[in-house]
């Protein structure tokens, strides 16, 4: 019911805080072996009681007797919100991951192709309810860059590489008016002849001031002051939109997930006409891959 549901809230509430300042305190305390077993633990102490609310929330919204519309309202504003702190914790975690160097990742040989059109269909319900365009344009040059059946081949994470894009493109989306175009293009290309492959996401959307772009790509960093509206208590927020805020996470998840497969990525934009993201990435790994390290700077 609804006081169990708010009770539950209150204490995951409460864990995410001793969470996060253990993540804060722990790698410089303890040895690698207690941080990985820390996180998994955390982890999973984070994720039950999420999926719990979850379907506690969702049983009561299906309850036919469930007359009152505050009290549906009042359901609703804790499903919302229980999707943005299960996003959080997802992301945090990611982040910790990566921090730490225990964030596995499946090196295969990997279609990016692919990867885009899988993005590009998942994304696809958010853009049509938008009034938003979304189109792909694989752009092959005709030059055979890398001996192989599959041109758009990257070794990579299946996975990361479409969360990467998942985080582009629906920013994308999310930042564009209606009737306004989202452009995903793939092309083929040669730097001081080593292959590489760019993927671009253009939109036509509200652009980012020039003095955010260096922070951009920073852990909560927001440049929109409308989005600041996740600090108003959660009853006071609308939920009829049913839209579900971003976490500030996304652009410094898809960078490291980029830094993982030593790539690039690049930002312009122009106010009121749009933004271009570009990443570059090679389709050959040229050395090592040492996921211990931290991102740096691109
Ligand atoms: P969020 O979850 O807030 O979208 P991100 O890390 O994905 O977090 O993005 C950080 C900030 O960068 C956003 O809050 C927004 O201010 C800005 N931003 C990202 N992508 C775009 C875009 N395509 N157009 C305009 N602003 C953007």
């Amino acid at each position: 019911d609804l006081s169990l549901g708010t009770s539950l809230l209150v204490g995951l509430v409460a864990m995410t805080g001793w969470f996060l300042s253990g993540l804060a305190i722990e790698p410089i305390q303890d040895s690698y072996q207690h941080l990985k077993q820390f996180t998994a633990d955390a982890s999973h102490e984070l994720r039950n009681p999420i999926a719990l609310i979850q379907t506690n929330v969702q049983v009561a919204l299906a309850d036919p007797e469930l007359e009152m519309p505050e009290q549906r309202q009042q359901l609703e504003v804790i499903e919302r919100l229980t999707q943005r702190l299960g996003r959080l914790v997802d992301d945090l975690l990611f982040l910790a991951r990566q921090d730490s160097g225990m964030l596995e990742i499946d090196y295969q040989p990997c279609p990016l192709d692919a990867v885009l059109m899988e993005v590009v269909e998942d994304q696809r319900a958010l853009a049509t309810s938008k009034g938003v365009h979304l189109h792909l344009h694989l752009e092959e040059t005709g030059a055979e860059t890398v001996p192989s059946e599959e041109p758009f081949s990257v070794i990579g994470d299946y996975d990361q590489l479409v969360r990467l894009f998942t985080n582009l493109v629906s920013n994308g989306i999310q930042y564009t008016p209606a009737e306004g175009r989202v452009r995903v293009t793939l092309k083929q290309s040669l730097r001081q002849g080593i292959p590489y492959l760019k993927a671009m996401v253009e939109d036509e959307g509200l652009g980012i001031p020039a003095e955010a772009i260096p922070h951009v790509f920073d852990r909560f960093y927001r440049a929109d002051p409308a989005r600041q509206r996740s600090l108003i208590p959660a009853t006071q927020q609308p939920v009829s939109s049913g839209k579900v805020m971003g976490t500030g996470l996304g652009l410094a998840i898809a960078q490291a997930i980029c830094h993982n497969h030593q790539g690039q990525m690049s930002v312009s934009s122009r106010l009121q006409q749009g933004t271009l993201f570009t990443v570059t990435l090679p389709q050959q790994l040229s050395r090592k891959i040492d996921v211990k390290s931290a991102p740096s700077e691109e």
